[in-house]
């Protein structure tokens, strides 16, 4: 008889033929009878399948060598995301944070693994595959931003299979085809787009890569969000809920790469479509130079205001209290909506769709514990060109003193128009002027030692950190670090910026700045989070504040950790903690 999954594998299957139909591409019998002998494999393993597995996944973003020392109140959308594709495949799993596994060692009973991590995680990543290996046989699986290294993340990190892009597609075959057994042929993985293996030994394939999942697929999946409670401190952590992927800025670098490719202002990327933006004549990859989100993710796509709102309507009754409206640009949520079938990869038309980010902004907060004040929404970054008076209006209006991050990257224009940039150091200094006199709170970014920097670059940025002083909570600065299919994916990565008087210019200006800000803070009233215990100070606690900034050690607050609370700051301990008591 057959079952109702079979009979969904068979729809599947159908569909796929006629979507291949519809694209003109020729159907031949012998692709049909392979499109039936694929639907009664699928069907049959997905019997077995779903099953068979129980799938530990570790979250390893952030952990560099083992143990996360930024960030740590994070929890990204990536973990979940995959969680969210085994929830719907009927497949078992369980989220661990890798310094957990680290210290503890897997539970048993688990089939395989799957990690997602960064590129700077590699060596925590390599640390939980060994201790995996030491008492388990299931495969390993890696994917996230690493695995764009390709080839040398496999040889690096030995993981059996990494997953290349976007994850949910790739990962739903793996299942169905499974692939996760060791036993499972070679011809199983050669099926498989977006993934890279060890073929022979020692040696490695990448299967072609998967074109990234249209604004329809992509709307249909769904983060897991009643896994949340695998994280150890999701109640007080910031969890970001996806509501945008990709990036609507497809213009390329200007600058020339090691390989000798250069712009030669054909200005195909200024095209209306993605073929043609595509068509670079030189090869270089889309977007600023040294970012692969376009590459890696393609233009921005959002999701509809109700999945966003149910997602943290889930998360909120799982006793989640901070929210963080994930995206490369917040400001492209729904802008993608009024192109029809095009796609979104111009960074200025059509502006902010400030109807659709209102309506979503007003369900988010009509939420009873938002609405109560129990818990914190707010957005992760905004393109300082798409920010307007009408779009600070809107976010004061429903998310109060809240903070988000503007990407600033270079205070030169002239380096910002060779960088890929498609906005301008000026453009963010009025962003943050609007935004401070609405009272929100923006902290920018800077990136040091970028190919093109130079001294006259150098003393811009520093001027505009100056200048952005008044209006802004904090500057954060990243040296640069030469990303895997970006544009500079070949340049060396520079040294830190203290060895290097250049960029030390740029450091040295945000630290004062970030110096005098946190000095600010004292005799101050702030919302904090209250995290975990104080080991050093009895009945105190370690609180987050709320809007970003140093931690908070606080007086006699052991008993009320998870609650949103108002502290009095009192004095500053060190660089990176200031000291408070509870006033409310
Ligand atoms: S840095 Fe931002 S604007 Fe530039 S390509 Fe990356 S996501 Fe897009």
């Amino acid at each position: 008889m057959v079952t109702l999954l079979e009979y969904l594998s068979f729809v599947y299957c159908c569909l796929n033929l006629i979507e291949r139909l519809n694209f003109g591409i020729f159907y031949s019998k012998t692709n049909y009878v392979n499109a039936l002998a694929n639907w009664i494999l699928i069907s049959r393993m997905n019997k077995m399948n779903t099953t068979l597995h129980k799938i530990a996944i570790v979250d390893a973003t952030g952990s560099g060598k083992g143990k996360r020392r930024f960030t740590r109140d994070a929890i990204g959308a990536g973990s979940r995301s995959v969680y969210g594709v085994l929830e719907k495949l009927g497949v078992e799993a369980k989220i661990f944070l890798a310094e957990d596994v680290l210290e503890k060692g897997f539970p048993k009973g688990f089939s395989s693994i799957f990690i997602s991590a960064m590129s700077m995680d590699k060596i925590a990543v390599k640390r939980v595959i060994s201790s995996w290996r030491k008492n388990a046989k299931g495969r390993v699986v890696v994917g996230g931003p690493i695995s764009s290294e390709l080839d040398s993340t496999l040889l690096s990190t030995r993981a059996d299979i990494i997953v290349i892009g976007e994850g949910e597609k790739t990962i739903k075959e793996l299942i169905e085809y499974d692939a996760l057994r060791k036993s499972s042929s070679k011809e199983i993985l050669e099926k498989i787009l977006g993934i890279g293996y060890f073929y022979s030994k020692g040696k490695t394939k990448i299967n072609g890569f998967r074109k990234y999942s249209s604004r329809e697929e992509f709307r249909l999946y769904q983060a897991s969000t009643k896994c949340i409670t695998d994280y150890p401190k999701y109640f007080s952590a910031k969890v970001y809920v996806e509501c945008v992927r990709g990036c609507s800025n497809f213009k390329g670098t200007k600058i020339l790469l090691l390989d000798g490719r250069q712009c030669s202002e054909c200005d195909y990327c200024d095209s209306y479509s993605l073929e043609d933006r595509l068509k670079c004549p030189e090869g270089i990859p889309p977007g600023c130079g040294f970012c692969s989100v376009p590459n890696l993710f393609g233009p921005a796509r959002s999701r509809t205001p109700d999945r966003v709102v149910n997602e943290i309507a889930e998360l909120l009754e799982n006793n989640v209290k901070r929210i963080i409206l994930s995206a490369p640009d917040f400001l492209d949520f729904g802008r993608d909506n009024e192109l029809g079938d095009n796609l979104l990869m111009n960074p200025y038309f059509p502006k902010a769709n400030t109807k659709l980010i209102e309506e979503l902004l007003s369900q988010i907060t009509s939420l009873e514990s938002v609405a109560q004040g129990k818990a914190w929404i707010e957005v992760e970054n905004v393109k300082a060109h798409l920010f307007t008076e009408e779009v600070a209006k809107i976010l004061a209006k429903y998310l109060p003193g809240s903070s988000f991050s503007i990407g600033c990257e270079t205070g030169s224009e002239s380096h910002a128009i060779q960088l890929g940039r498609s906005s301008m150091p000026k453009e963010t200094l009025r962003a943050v002027k609007i935004a401070h006199k609405y009272g929100l709170k923006s902290h920018v970014y800077f990136i040091h030692s970028l190919p093109g920097q130079t001294k006259q670059t150098a003393t811009e940025t520093v001027k505009l950190i100056h200048d952005l002083e008044p209006y802004i909570e904090k500057v954060t600065i990243y040296r640069f670090r030469p990303l895997p299919m970006s544009a500079f994916g070949d340049f060396p990565p520079p040294e830190p910026a203290i060895r290097n008087p250049i960029s030390k210019m740029i450091a040295d200006a945000a630290n004062e700045v970030n110096l005098r800000k946190k000095t600010n803070l004292v005799g101050k009233k702030i919302r904090v989070i209250l995290s975990e215990p104080n080991y050093r100070e009895e009945n105190g606690a370690i609180a987050n504040i709320l809007e970003g900034g140093p931690m908070v050690a606080v007086e006699d607050a052991k008993e009320r950790i998870g609650e949103i609370v108002t502290v009095f700051i009192d004095k500053v301990i060190t660089e990176k903690l200031v000291h408070g008591k509870i006033v409310e």
